[in-house]
């Protein structure tokens, strides 16, 4: 098997390092730091976006394993791991918690250890696979020795749907996994989107994105777009907003406005 580290290609610009740039991390190269400039230029709150959903990842992780007694997850789209990753979260609620993490990134691969650092009572699982390929990660021997598919999962698909276009079915993708999932289980998802900028600075912030990197244009999907990734769910309080609402209470005032973010955030129950 090829070490991650022969499949990492620095010369151009990647999700998880740009991401991890613009959060202040050290893990990205020069291309990365280029793309996530010339995000920053067109758009110039990109970082505060990158916090606010990082921050939304944790209160949804949170929420679920406090009110909703989730206490397994399947966490698709990890990144390149950080301060209070999901498995920490989850497991400083409740210790037994068991975490699946999934992304197609080598250089994610290469920082799996940092995600493998379980609880005693809980367990933590890492696979390197591809949020198209739902059928390959749900039949993974890992996830299968992990997370118990007769039982709940919080499915978390955090910042990732807008790097699979329409072409590759994001929405089939979605329900092929929750329909793997009994009911009583969440997905948790926040997108991307323009509905708050003049279209001449999402246009520059897309084409800024591209890069020459492998996933080519970013999605940036409308509110209706979005909800439809929750079709048939029941969103728990409050709905669909910016992740920079989605129960932030006791989070620092003022809250960054939706267009400043350009995130649309949820939790969702299948019943
Ligand atoms: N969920 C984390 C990281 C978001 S960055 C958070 O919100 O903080 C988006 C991540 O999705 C990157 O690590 C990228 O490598 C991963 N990704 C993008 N497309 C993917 C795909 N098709 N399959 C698996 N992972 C993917």
């Amino acid at each position: 098997m090829n070490k991650p580290g022969d499949r990492i290609d620095i010369s151009v610009a990647h999700p998880a390092r740009r991401y991890n740039y613009w959060l202040g991390g050290k893990d990205n190269f020069q291309a990365d730091r280029d793309s996530g400039d010339a995000i920053a230029a067109a758009f110039p709150t990109i970082r505060t976006t990158a916090l606010e959903n990082r921050r939304f990842l944790q209160r949804a992780v949170g929420h679920l394993a406090r009110e909703a007694g989730i206490r397994q997850f399947l966490d698709i789209g990890t990144g390149i791991p950080t301060a209070d990753n999901t498995h920490e979260v989850a497991q400083a609620i409740a210790p037994e918690s068991r975490v699946v993490y999934v992304d197609n990134d080598p250089i994610v691969l290469a920082h799996a250890r940092a995600l493998l650092t379980s609880s005693a009572e809980g367990a933590t699982a890492y696979l390197d696979a591809d949020l198209r390929d739902p059928e390959r990660i749900l039949a993974h021997p890992d996830l299968r020795r992990t997370i118990d598919l007769s039982r709940p999962v919080g499915l978390m698909l955090v910042a990732i749907l807008h790097f699979v276009p329409d072409s590759d079915d994001p929405g089939g993708l979605v329900g092929r996994l929750l329909d793997a999932l009994p009911a009583g289980s969440y997905l948790a998802a926040s997108h991307a989107t323009a509905d708050h900028l003049p279209p001449e600075v999402a246009a520059e912030a897309k084409a800024a994105g591209r890069g020459g990197g492998p996933h080519g244009l970013i999605a940036l999907r409308s509110r209706a777009e979005v909800a439809r990734f929750f079709a048939g769910l029941e969103l728990a309080e409050p709905g669909l907003t910016s992740v920079a609402e989605w129960r932030a209470e006791a989070e620092p005032r003022p809250r960054p406005s939706a267009a400043e973010v350009s995130m649309y955030g949820a939790v969702a129950r299948k019943p």
